[in-house]
């Protein structure tokens, strides 16, 4: 998508800091992080949010979670850490490119679920 942040970031037209990178995903930092460990995990489809998975593309989704948990591995969150995915207006996404924010590094204390 000509107009996405994140399928530019994939193309390398956007710089990011890279965290892990294999056939179907791209993980990078968050710019702006809300967790002393905030990482991005994109899949290398443009896929616009959870919506929008279905059988053509949902192995993009297995990959990203495979790749989660390797990140907090390389990353050290043997403590835990929070995986969110937002979709839509009403959970606030503002990159309509599928992500998954890994959130890690400290204790959390608000809890929505
Ligand atoms: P969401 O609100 O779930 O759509 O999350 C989008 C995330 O993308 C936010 O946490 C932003 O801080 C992050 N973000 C936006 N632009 C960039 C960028 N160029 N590099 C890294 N992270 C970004
Ligand atoms: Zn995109």
């Amino acid at each position: 998508m000509a107009d996405c942040i994140f399928c530019m970031i994939i193309n390398g037209d956007i710089p990011s800091t890279k965290v892990y990178e294999d056939e179907y995903v791209y993980a990078f930092r968050d710019i702006n992080p809300q967790a002393p460990v905030h990482v991005l995990v994109v899949p290398k489809v443009h896929i616009a949010c959870t919506a929008d998975i279905d059988e053509s593309n949902s192995v993009y989704v297995a990959k990203a979670y495979e790749a989660i948990a390797k990140i907090a591995k390389a990353e050290g969150l043997d403590a835990g850490y929070r995986v969110i995915c937002n979709c839509g207006d009403d959970a606030g996404q503002t990159v309509k490119h599928l992500h998954f924010h890994i959130l890690g590094g400290v204790k959390m204390t608000e809890k929505m679920v």
